[in-house]
């Protein structure tokens, strides 16, 4: 209410003289920033580790994006501003904070007295340094990409910290490409950053929108100036459920992206010097506000109201706008996403063609242009590999299926030449996903044969009756999460291994050897529940899909992670089998060197869909259930070798939630009963562990509840035991492990510390069904830590045992 109230200048409708710069035809959100041989990781990498300095960083970065612009002008985006400019040092969300200047005031140093972010500051926020801990990270909407959290305060001081989103744009330029510049737009930056920890009760982040706003138009000022036909605002958030009101809704996007786009965009871009633009009151690059992850349904016509220029769409997740939801439509183009960019299949170019001409039609009937329709992809393709070009290895028929970041950039470029006829789903440019391992008739007639009670196990009470006399637990047990430190020489051994200069002899014994050592130091610092240590799995979802038929794995597939962290995930192309046990002969080898319980260790069916690129032509569902009968299989063998524990991880159960409610129960209810039919295979007297890696969980408590384990393990060290709180011990009345050792950082926690959160948690849920164990698996972590933070767990807990 004491904010000032956002100028009101009306749009100036553009007369029949306006040589504004139109969008391309066909256009991509974003494309990957590592490059096709991770150049970025390993420069950064080189960069921190000290290896090269500042120039040979920026050398290197420069070359990768000049790099991105020939390979994408090659592909077709040869127009001015086709070329979105989504490079980033680290995290596009880190991008915009530090360019509106919001730093957390415990980095205040890193603002040079020029109030200026330099990469060095950069790196900063995005890494922590010794005495201070970098911004929180999360997952970006529901993707295994994660971005840095803003944290914003009342004090903070936003202004133009960072001209990099210029500097880029001027690079471009004197190499003879306009591109066009991105950034997170206003609303999803303040919607998805935190209060600064110091805020008052009662703040938000969205209370200083105005003033995040004035920093974008000062910096739209300086794009123009710097000749940027377009700018491109990502506004991903409106693709979920924001719990405002519509008018509230329409209200943030007028005080946003209206303010935004109130004054006269530049006329004919690119062409004046710098100088004589600059300070333009008004002048702005005209603006495309995109909307990936999903439909906007409604929002649509607040987004019209606000005269911006353009406005992009998620048509692979979302509908077809309807006329009257174009109604307000104007002069505003549209950007159809209709490749999708977050999967690795291609797109049905016939029916996207389709879809496109029906876009342009309801265009029309609104009173619009049809010719300013766009075909773009959905989302930015830094979710995918760069080109298949590089994965010789795979077979054909599935190869001609698929579709990397380049692959994507020419279908764009294809719908946009309509050189694809609408429609003609059984010619030439149509999909045919029907080849060897497509579909297997036994696994089909198996989950056809599925009963309706193939989830269900005995009741929870004869369970544990079964599993005290089988296991003759402690009070409080102590246990890991699965995974040891991967040493030096548990990695070599695994290279060696794929690479032919160790047999499977040499191998098994490495791996063995290992094991040895994992069981010897587990007895040693007196831990109930053991693990075998998960050696041999180079990543928890990869490990599984390499023993599975159904998937294949790629060569160069990497993508983002976050920072210089990149994954390489598998793919799922048909239905899933297992042709032998996976894991059973190193539990087995485990087990005959103890006397303890070891734990069998499983990745359950969400987290092995979410961590891999999955089929499309069934529902997720389906391949879930075949994936749990998999899984149900390996348990069964477990079992027959004398495993009397076995975990099933379900880390990504809540990130594959989807961005709507209206579409959460039916996802949890699929995802809850796949990781049922995996387990229900097990006897009363087996224990079922799963485990669960994140803290914000309260959207999925129940679904937790109804995953019906006899013991869950869920990060909690960090949030100092609220996850705790949030369970109503009257309703769950299971095994429950909150983490008391945060394991993403080195430091080892005090014993008292452990005691502190142990008898927190034992007052609110009791004694009964209380575990002790870390946050996660340790396979990042050194030995030196792990010991002297697992003896620090296993003191508390005999401390906490004797006051209960
Ligand atoms: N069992 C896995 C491990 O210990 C679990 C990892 C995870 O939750 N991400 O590494
Ligand atoms: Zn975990």
């Amino acid at each position: 209410p004491n904010a000032p109230q956002p100028p009101t200048t009306a749009f100036a409708a553009p007369g029949p003289d306006d040589h504004r710069t139109p969008l391309p035809a066909a256009t991509i959100v974003g494309y990957p920033r590592i490059g096709p041989d991770r150049e970025l990781k390993k420069a950064e990498e080189a960069y921190w580790a000290g290896r090269i300095d500042r120039a040979e960083l920026d050398r290197r970065t420069t070359a990768l994006r000049a790099a991105t612009r020939d390979r994408l002008v090659g592909l077709g985006l040869d127009q001015p501003a086709a070329i979105p400019e989504t490079f980033s040092l680290y995290d596009q969300v880190l991008d915009a904070a530090v360019t509106v200047g919001a730093i957390p005031s415990r980095f205040a140093d890193v603002l040079a007295e020029t109030g200026i972010v330099d990469a060095d500051g950069y790196f900063t926020l995005a890494r922590g340094d010794a005495e201070r801990p970098p911004l929180e990270m999360t997952k970006w909407f529901d993707t295994n990409y994660h971005y840095l959290v803003p944290e914003i305060g009342p004090g903070t001081d936003l202004h133009l910290a960072s001209t990099q989103v210029i500097d880029l744009f001027t690079e471009a330029r004197e190499a003879g490409v306009t591109t066009r510049p991105v950034l997170v737009g206003p609303l999803t930056l303040l919607l998805l950053a935190k209060a600064e920890d110091d805020a008052p009760e009662g703040f938000t982040p969205l209370d200083r929108l105005d003033d995040v706003v004035t920093v974008y138009a000062e910096l739209l000022q300086r794009l123009a100036a710097a000749g940027a036909p377009w700018v491109q605002l990502d506004e991903p958030i409106l693709a979920t459920d924001l719990g405002l009101t519509a008018d509230e809704l329409a209200e943030a996007l007028r005080r946003s992206i209206g303010r935004l786009a109130s004054g006269p965009a530049t006329q004919s871009g690119p062409a004046e010097p710098a100088a004589s633009a600059l300070g333009t009151p008004g002048a702005r690059p005209q603006i495309l506000v995109t909307t990936p992850y999903g439909g906007i349904g409604d929002a649509l016509p607040a987004l019209l109201a606000t005269g911006v220029d353009a406005v992009h769409l998620d048509l692979t997740r979302g509908d077809l706008p309807t006329t009257e939801q174009l109604a307000g439509i104007g002069r505003t183009a549209l950007v159809a996403g209709l490749v999708e960019g977050r999967t690795v299949w291609r797109t049905e170019l016939p029916t996207a063609a389709a879809r496109l001409d029906a876009l342009r039609d309801r265009v029309r009937s609104a009173g619009g242009d049809p010719a300013a329709v766009t075909a773009a992809t959905s989302v930015s393709l830094q979710h995918v590999p760069h080109s298949l070009d590089r994965e010789t290895a795979l077979d054909p028929a599935l190869r001609a299926t698929l579709a990397f970041a380049d692959e994507k950039v020419a279908e764009v470029v294809s719908l946009a030449g309509g050189d694809v006829a609408p429609g003609d789903v059984d010619g030439p440019r149509s999909v045919v996903r029907d080849f060897p391992g497509v579909r297997d008739r036994a696994v089909r007639d198996r989950v056809a044969a599925l009963g309706a009670d193939a989830g269900r196990r005995a009741p929870f009470a004869e369970r544990q009756a079964a599993q005290d006399e089988a296991l003759h637990l402690p009070l409080l047990p102590t246990t890991t999460i699965g995974s040891f430190p991967q040493t030096a020489e548990v990695r070599r051994a695994r290279a060696d291994h794929r690479a032919g200069r160790l047999d499977e002899a040499g191998y098994r014994e490495a791996m063995r050897a290992e094991i040895d050592r994992v069981i010897a130091l587990q007895e040693e610092l007196g831990l109930d529940v053991l693990v075998h240590g998960e050696a041999e799995r180079n990543d928890m979802v990869q490990y599984f899909a390499e023993h599975l038929d159904g998937f294949v794995v790629t060569e160069h597939g990497w993508v983002q992670s976050y920072g210089s962290r990149c994954t390489r995930p598998s793919i799922l192309f048909g239905d899933v089998s297992r042709p032998e046990a996976i894991t059973v002969a190193w539990s087995q080898y485990a087990q005959s060197l103890t006397d303890k319980p070891v734990k069998g260790m499983l990745t359950g069916p969400v987290t092995i869909l979410a961590w891999s690129f999955v089929r499309d032509d069934q529902p997720l569902a389906d391949t879930a259930t075949q994936v749990a009968l998999a899984l149900r299989d390996e348990i069964a063998d477990l079992e027959a070798a004398g495993i009397g524990i076995v975990q099933v991880d379900e880390p990504a159960l809540r990130e594959l939630l989807p961005l709507r409610r209206a579409e959460q129960d039916a996802y949890l209810r699929w995802s809850v009963e796949s990781f049922r039919v995996a387990t229900a295979g097990a006897t009363a007297a087996t224990q079922i562990h799963t485990h669960l890696c994140y803290s914000e969980f309260n959207e999925v408590i129940d679904a937790i509840d109804g995953l019906d384990a006899d013991v869950t393990s869920i990060e909690s060290a960090r949030s100092r035991g609220e996850v705790v709180d949030a369970i109503d011990p009257a309703r769950f009345e299971r095994g429950i492990g909150p983490g008391v050792w945060d394991i993403h950082s080195p430091r080892v926690p005090g014993t008292e510390e452990i005691v502190e959160l142990l008898r927190h948690a034992e007052q609110r849920i009791g004694a009964r069904r209380l575990w002790a164990n870390p946050d996660c698996g340790l396979k990042t972590r050194g030995y030196a830590e792990t010991e002297a933070s697992l003896r620090h767990l296993v003191d508390a807990t005999r401390q906490v045992r004797e006051e209960v």
